[in-house]
């Protein structure tokens, strides 16, 4: 039978395995029994619903078996089996949800890459030199056997397997100076490793164990014994008293559970009794998941009915913006047999989503007050998440949200909650301000902020695009309206000011208005300002679209033509104003060239882009000479 070759992406990573210098090469029993695992919740699945499936839970195993002497393990499970196509498709090629660009060839990152991909068969190659899986799917009489020494390729070929169900075979590896992989045919050694990682996997999985026991009859003389022992208690975790459960046992269980390699930020687990009787397991990974901005992303809890496992990820139990949550619920209240379509309408699972919608907001503000920098992590993971959710389906979740959402502030650039800003707004100030731009460190250099931040005023900076969309929607926060501080009505002023501003407004009205039509349809207005400090000119807009929600509508693929009303305001305190209102009496040409160059020194310090670069180069290189 002709060899064939792996997939380049799956030789990349099959050579990792082979040469990994992973400390925990113990995890490929872990991934194998997980794949075991899932191929007889497979089966069980059909069976629900497909009579041919004649099976009772109960048959349901998986079985290890060592032989030293040739140096193999078998792992056997009757789960849904693989055919030929299936070996081939699953086993010779990884990573089929995309391009697997690996981050690096360097040997420290195996491991998010085994995790992050889903190739945790690949991990029996760290500990064998020869890998053969046997198969043959249930209902079939057709089994093939899958053979592979590494990077080198594989073969498939037809096999003769007695029963339906996946065997794989494992001849580990020579014991070298580095490495002692003789330890993984040791019964004890395997004993731990299910119990460490596989403990609450839901099937038995058994192994013929061999004691020395005494002969009947005599008292010297031993013989061995082999017995069936079930390595796995099967107690799922989530039925265990809370005060029983260490952090240990947690992480164990989510990272073996949900195929994370780090210890989740936080675990939510509660058991609710009442109009709905439910226990629930939750995960706040530490990590965004790789694929969680993709398409491939599912999100979802598992559904238990009594301990049996119903759905795998029953999607209705968790809102989108809490997609990121990992876990389980188990409610006697369900039924067993409870098809998908009838579920979605199930009064009892509405009720269920509904309670834990409001503990994960609940355990997130718990989050938040107790452990400050775990949350800010959080949030850096998943705010976007949390704030697009303010803003999708017309904003009826944001009251929800809002409480939950950070945004860097002007005081000292750290992240505050929406709380905590009115919390300390000072005397007078009536309204939450904001700015938006690409950085931090932009938007404080902006302008319009000088006279805000003069009065001692926070001002919030948005730097993410749904930023602003969000805080729109949201409208206001405990009563507190939010103000764009590049908007026309900042209404700072005393009232004294005001009069003195609009008095200079009229004053230069006709050099204003000749100030606009140079500048065309590019801005609907040009106007002095009290809001500048420092600088000589700022754009501000009227209406509800800011210049930032223009450009971010504007990059979107339907580009929408948005346009933002612009007023360009001048510092009338700066040197610039005085020399504005000379050259209106003495050089008209000059001050279309001044006008036209202060709008565009606005524009880039909007971060917009000069609609001509070269006329605006050649204006200042004449001023120049
Ligand atoms: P993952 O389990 O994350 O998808 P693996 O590399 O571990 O990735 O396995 C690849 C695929 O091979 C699985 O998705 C499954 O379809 C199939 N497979 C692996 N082991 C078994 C098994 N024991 N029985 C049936 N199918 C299996």
């Amino acid at each position: 039978m002709a060899k064939k070759q792996f997939k380049a992406e799956s030789k990349k990573l099959m050579d990792m395995m082979i040469n990994s210098i992973y400390t925990h090469k113990e995890i490929f029993l872990r991934e194998l029994i997980s794949n075991a695992s899932d191929a007889i919740d497979k089966l069980y699945f059909r069976s629900l619903t497909d009579d041919s499936v004649t099976l009772k839970r109960e048959d349901y195993r998986i079985k290890i078996s060592l032989d030293k002497e040739n140096r193999t393990i078998t792992i056997e499970d009757n789960g849904c089996g693989m055919t030929q196509n299936d070996l081939e498709n699953n086993l010779g090629i990884i990573a089929k949800s995309g391009s697997l660009d690996f981050k690096t060839e360097n040997k420290s990152d195996d491991m998010s890459i085994i995790g992050q991909f889903g190739v945790g068969f690949y991990s029996a190659f760290m500990v064998s030199d020869n890998v053969s899986v046997r198969s043959r799917p249930y209902g079939s009489d057709e089994s093939y056997c899958w053979t592979s020494q590494g990077v080198d390729g594989y073969t498939i070929e037809p096999c003769i397997k007695e029963d339906y169900g996946t065997k794989i075979i494992l001849h580990i590896k020579e014991d070298n100076d580095n490495e002692e992989y003789s330890q993984y045919l040791e019964q004890y050694t395997i004993m731990n490793l299910v119990k460490k990682y596989s403990d609450f996997i839901r099937y038995p999985i058994k192994m013929m164990w061999e004691t020395n026991r005494l002969k009947e009859g005599s008292e010297d003389e031993y013989e061995k014994v082999l017995e069936e022992r079930t390595l796995n208690s099967m107690i799922p975790l989530w039925k265990k008293d809370k005060k029983e459960i260490t952090q240990e046992e947690y992480n164990s269980f989510y990272k073996n559970q949900y195929g994370d390699f780090s210890d989740s930020a936080k675990v939510i687990h509660t058991k609710v009794e009442g109009n709905a009787t439910y226990t629930a397991l939750m995960f706040i990974p530490k990590h965004t998941p790789f694929d969680f901005y993709s398409k491939n992303y599912e999100k979802g809890l598992q559904l238990y009915s009594s301990g049996v496992l119903i759905m795998d990820k029953c999607a209705d139990l968790l809102p989108d913006y809490f997609s990121f949550v990992k876990g389980l619920v188990d409610s006697e209240d369900l039924s067993l047999n409870i098809s998908r379509e009838m579920l979605q309408h199930d009064r009892q699972l509405k009720l269920i989503a509904t309670n834990i919608e409001k503990k994960i907001k609940n355990e997130l503000l718990k989050f938040m007050k107790e452990d400050r920098e775990g949350y800010e992590e959080f949030f850096k993971n998943f705010g976007t998440q949390l704030k697009f959710g303010m803003y999708e389906d017309y904003g009826i979740h944001k009251d929800n949200l809002s409480d939950l959402v950070l945004f860097t502030s002007s005081f000292e650039k750290k992240l505050v909650s929406l709380q905590e800003y009115i919390d300390r707004m000072p005397e007078g100030q009536n309204t939450i301000y904001y700015a938006c731009g690409e950085s931090v460190d932009k938007i404080d250099l902006l302008p319009q902020a000088e006279q805000v931040k003069e009065k001692g005023y926070e001002i919030l900076y948005l730097t993410e695009n749904v930023d602003e969309f969000a805080i729109q929607v949201l409208a206001s926060y405990k009563d507190k309206t939010f103000t764009n501080i590049s908007t026309e009505s900042l209404d700072l002023d005393t009232e004294e000011e005001k009069k003195e501003l609009e008095q200079i407004n009229t004053d230069n009205k006709n050099m204003l208005e000749e100030m606009s039509k140079a500048l065309g349809n590019s801005v609907s207005n040009v106007k002095f300002t009290n809001r500048l400090k420092s600088h000589p000119v700022c754009l501000v807009t009227e209406g509800v679209l800011s210049l930032e929600m223009e450009k971010v509508l504007n990059s979107m693929p339907n580009d929408s033509g948005a346009k933002a009303e612009i007023v360009m305001e001048i510092n009338k305190d700066h040197p610039i104003a005085g020399k504005l209102k000379e050259l209106y009496i003495t050089d008209k040409v000059k001050l279309e060239k001044y006008t036209r160059i202060l709008y565009a020194q606005a524009r880039l310090i909007e971060g917009l882009t000069v609609d001509n670069p070269t006329e605006l180069s050649n204006m200042i290189c004449d001023l120049m000479i």
